[in-house]
């Protein structure tokens, strides 16, 4: 073993190396030499195992720890020397970790009884147009596994305790060799008779099945921000599934649903409505009350407004979620009411402004058909007296 390189030379960095320079290292190594790229090149076979090795070692803070103090002595484990021994070393997580992304990898593998963070819990909820744009304290009823009371969350009968798992020692893992470039590895994989546990319940707790968790019925309080928008997520921490082996719990993620509103659409922070104007007011201008998310404002309609006019109230749309004092604008488009169902007297008022505006339409045509057409021409002839 004498001759066998320094590790720190095989991957060309320094004894100070960073995590990431020593990765990057080994990236480009491991791309110029994998056996893929050169099949049936003994060479770089060779490289791609030393390389390989050195990694394993390196990027492992205890065993890179171990090196810096012993050398490659730290690793000779009395076996008789010979091939680097990989056991108790998870090869796809190194594979995972560096070939996922150029090798099409994904051969990670189980991983081992340590502590692991609790699944994210899903869940909706439902609330006003105007709830979203002012935000809302909502209450939700959800059902959370937590830890049995009864046997303390280790699944075993009261009285009796888990024992330890025969098959991995207790351990949760389980070794099993395989043929591969390195010669034979040792790969660890969760240990199927515990489930990674290491532990074997024979009398399970009555009251979990022996699972160690029983789902009760929770009320938790969703603080919903103001600005928030049709399927975005509040996210509230802890309150998912439990953790493994002592991992924390995931967290509870919050859609929130937002109903449509009968007048107001939403677009990103702004507002959009339409809103009746009378004829008249469309003519002369005058006050019209539109309604917004924070009641009804009254807007004053110009003179000579057309039909379909649209008209911006300003910062009178959705606040922005990071600060509630930048609010979107409300845009309200003014529709023009033509009056139906009029009577003698009003009928006769609009003859007679029609005279009026319209001189030249006179004594052409009495029937009150064919006015509709002239009037027509009439205000094509105007110039625009409309527009
Ligand atoms: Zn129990
Ligand atoms: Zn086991």
């Amino acid at each position: 073993m004498a001759d066998k390189r320094d590790y720190y030379e095989v991957l060309g960095v320094s004894k100070s190396a960073s995590d990431s320079e020593i990765k990057a290292a080994y990236r480009k190594l491991a791309k110029k030499y994998h056996p893929d790229t050169n099949p049936g090149d003994k060479e770089a076979e060779a490289k791609f195992k030393e390389a390989s090795e050195a990694y394993a070692i390196l990027s492992d803070a205890d065993k890179r720890r171990q090196y810096d103090q012993f050398g490659h002595a730290a690793f000779d484990g009395g076996a008789g020397g010979g091939g680097f021994d990989f056991s108790g070393m998870d090869m796809g997580d190194i594979f995972g970790d560096i070939f996922g992304d150029f090798f099409g990898g994904g051969r990670r593998s189980q991983s081992s009884n340590g502590p692991m963070k609790g699944q994210n819990v899903r869940t909706s909820v439902r609330i006003t147009f105007e709830e979203a744009c002012f935000g809302v304290d909502k209450e939700i009823d959800i059902t959370l596994k937590e830890k049995c009371d009864t046997c303390k969350g280790t699944g075993a009968k009261e009285g009796t305790s888990p024992e330890t798992c025969s098959k991995c020692g207790g351990k949760g893992q389980v070794v099993f060799t395989q043929q591969s470039l390195f010669g034979v590895v040792r790969n660890v994989q969760s240990c199927p008779d515990c489930r990674g546990t290491g532990k074997i319940i024979r009398e399970k707790c009555p009251d979990c099945s022996g699972t160690g968790y029983v789902s009760r019925r929770k009320k938790i309080s969703v603080s919903v921000p103001a600005g928030i928008d049709n399927g975005q997520c509040v996210r509230i921490r802890d309150k998912g599934e439990p953790g493994v082996n002592g991992g924390g719990r995931g967290d509870l993620l919050v859609e929130i649903l937002v109903s449509r509103h009968p007048i107001f659409q939403r677009q990103d922070r702004d507002i959009y409505s339409t809103s009746p104007i009378t004829f008249t007011q469309a003519v002369l201008g005058g006050d019209v009350r539109i309604k917004t998310i924070d009641g009804e404002v009254i807007y004053t309609v110009k003179p000579g407004t057309q039909t379909d006019t649209r008209v911006r109230l300003r910062n009178k749309g959705v606040p922005s979620l990071r600060n509630k004092q930048m609010r979107g604008d409300h845009y309200v488009t003014l529709v023009v009411q033509v009056p139906t169902d009029l009577n003698e007297e009003q009928k006769e008022l609009l003859l007679n402004f029609d005279k009026a505006m319209y001189p030249e339409n006179e004594d052409k045509d009495d029937s009150p058909d064919d006015k509709g057409g002239k009037k027509k021409n009439g205000k094509k002839n105007k110039k625009g007296m409309f527009h």
